[in-house]
């Protein structure tokens, strides 16, 4: 990626328009396959989320998924149940 890459997403992301979906492009999971993100089990998201951990789309991914109210999967590196946390921490601020 880019330094005009990482302006342009950070510019999208400024501007709140988490849901564009060009940064999918760009994200770790190009690379695997998609189940990986779909897991059964605690071990399943740990896999997943150290995919994640290292993706330069993370924050876009998140946010994308809570404004698209995504509840299933792995996205930006947390779990459909860390996301509900995230999401009712975030109300009650
Ligand atoms: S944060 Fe994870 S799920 Fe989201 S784009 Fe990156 S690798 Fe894919």
């Amino acid at each position: 990626m880019t330094t005009t890459d990482i302006q342009h997403y950070e510019n999208q992301r400024n501007l709140g328009s988490y849901r564009s979906t060009e940064w999918m492009s760009l994200g770790n999971c190009r690379l695997v396959e998609p189940d990986i993100f779909f897991p059964s089990d605690g071990a399943g998201v740990d896999k997943a989320r150290k995919i994640c951990s290292t993706c330069p789309v993370r924050d876009h991914c998140l946010e994308y998924a809570l404004s698209e109210q995504i509840e299933h999967g792995v996205w930006g590196g947390m779990s459909e149940r860390a996301r509900r946390r995230l999401k009712s921490q975030r109300r009650a601020a």
